[in-house]
């Protein structure tokens, strides 16, 4: 019911050059089956380059964050509309980095979140844990409220159209990953709060995936894909963390 998803997240990474050269890469690399759809998040000055090239192929586009406003005195800012203009999908909102180095409160990322439903894409809601959190056994509650504020702004409906990426804050780029049996334990939890509309939304797994520990965390009943950091970097890794879906 639930179509695998893999998900890169170029984070501030690369070159008119350098995206070339990793896009045509995975491009030859990329299944022919669809049962797991991949998809690309470039930073924004490159959506229009990376837009071109995968037009007309299964690798779609997403945006690293969305503003909460359309249009506007808002310097800096992207608005949803503006991406889906480039032909992206998704737009990551609530990632870890976002919320440590630009104060991103649970509010605004559902209005993030809200935003990206109204501009015609699909939310990555990332949710998740800091080391200190987790020590002190407090990870459910944390992942718990953030959700709940999420759900107080776009409610069920709006849920129902996004898809959730279990980030534990400690995983996210320090080659540490939660073992497949920590992560299905939270990711069955964020199953069981999204209630009736579960069953239809993607749980993606992130923090330090790689090709070598993707396929036994995809084992899991409640883990539908990765967002995947450093190894989307590198084609032949992130091809292969999307074989072992
Ligand atoms: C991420 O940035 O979302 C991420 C999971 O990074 P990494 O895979 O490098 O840990």
């Amino acid at each position: 019911m639930r179509r695998p998803l893999v998900v890169g997240n170029w984070k501030m990474n690369g070159s008119r050059e350098q995206n070339t050269e990793l896009l045509q890469s995975i491009l030859g690399l990329l299944p022919e089956s669809e049962k797991v759809e991949l998809a690309v998040c470039a930073p924004f000055v490159y959506i229009d380059q990376v837009s071109e090239q995968v037009a007309n192929t299964s690798l779609a586009l997403g945006g690293q964050d969305v503003s909460v406003h359309v249009s506007g005195a808002y310097t800096g800012e992207i608005a949803a509309p503006m991406l889906a203009e480039f032909g992206c999908r998704y737009a990551i909102v609530g990632h870890s980095e976002r919320r440590q180095y630009h104060n991103e409160s649970n509010l605004l990322v559902g209005q993030k979140a809200l935003s990206a439903i109204q501009g015609g894409l699909t939310p990555i809601i990332c949710v998740g844990e800091s080391l200190e959190q987790r020590e002190i056994g407090s990870a459910l509650d944390v992942i718990g409220s953030q959700l709940q504020s999420v759900k107080s702004v776009i409610g069920d409906q709006g849920l129902a159209k996004s898809v959730i990426a279990y980030e534990p804050v400690w995983a996210i780029g320090t080659g540490l990953t939660a073992t497949p049996e920590q992560a299905q334990e939270v990711h069955q939890f964020i199953r069981e709060q999204l209630g009736s509309i579960a069953d239809g939304i993607s749980i993606l797994y992130g923090g330090s995936v790689k090709a070598a520990n993707a396929a036994d965390l995809f084992a899991q009943p409640d883990i539908d894909g990765a967002l995947v950091g450093g190894a989307s970097l590198v084609a032949e890794e992130f091809i292969n963390i999307a074989k072992a879906v």
